[in-house]
């Protein structure tokens, strides 16, 4: 599993591996008994989950309030978590199922300085929650314009969202309007592949937030989706 790594270029302690194989262990027992991902093999959730997630890790610092939209499995917040233990995470899951297996995990590895909230993005961004992090991230939750509305709000102003996504120029385009109205800005895309799969282009999405989202956003569910920003 550690080659797994070495191949995408994530270079981790014995200490942090360690922790990835028993997390590993645990979510694809649990995945047995509920779905938390399509992914059933162990090599597998080393690239597509760890590896992925573990891309980012030079976007996250310690000191930093960070939240995650939409956690499911716990990524890319969970590896981060467990390579860095001193990294402040509260993870936002809309699932009771899934919100239990994240507190699990938490227990699980004794993780302190991580919250696991059981909420909709969109309602939870209306309570005092509401520009109140440093960070925000998410990983295939919604596409560019709804992920901003549903997450951007959460943002101080000079904090940072960090977007794991697929590349798409399409997405890209829409998503522009939707991060000016939500008071972001685009300021880095760090574009890379998995080892395993080199023909699928991910990209991480950095927009800093230069301006107070305006309180009419995020919108109803319904309505973020039906007609996007
Ligand atoms: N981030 C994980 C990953 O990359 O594997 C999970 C991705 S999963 C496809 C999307 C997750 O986002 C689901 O667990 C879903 O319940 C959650 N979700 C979707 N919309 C949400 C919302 N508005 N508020 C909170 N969670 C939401």
């Amino acid at each position: 599993m550690k080659e797994i790594l070495l191949n995408n270029l994530i270079e981790i302690s014995e200490e942090s591996f360690s922790r990835l194989e028993k997390f590993c262990d645990i979510l694809l027992e649990k995945n047995k008994q509920f779905n938390l991902t399509a992914i059933r093999e162990k090599e597998e959730v080393f690239e597509k989950h760890f590896a992925d997630s573990l891309k980012g890790a030079k976007f996250f610092s310690e000191g930093q309030k960070i939240l995650e939209v939409g956690s499911g499995g716990g990524f890319p917040s969970l590896p981060l978590k467990l390579n860095n233990p001193n990294l402040d995470f509260t993870l936002l899951e809309a699932t009771g199922k899934k919100c239990a297996f994240l507190k699990e995990v938490k227990n699980e590895f004794d993780l302190d300085k991580i919250e696991v909230v059981n909420a909709r993005a969109e309602e939870y961004a209306n309570t005092s929650a509401r520009e109140s992090f440093d960070i925000v991230t998410a990983r295939a939750v919604a596409s560019l314009n709804v992920l901003c509305e549903l997450c951007l709000p959460f943002l101080k102003v000079g904090g940072t969202a960090v977007f794991y996504k697929q590349k798409s120029e399409s997405e890209f385009k829409e998503g522009k309007r939707a991060i000016e109205l939500l008071g972001g800005k685009i300021v880095d895309v760090f574009e890379y592949t998995l080892h395993s799969a080199p023909e699928s282009e991910r990209v991480i999405i950095i927009i800093k937030k230069v301006k107070n989202t305006p309180e009419k956003y995020p919108r109803e569910y319904k309505k973020i989706i039906k007609v996007p920003l």
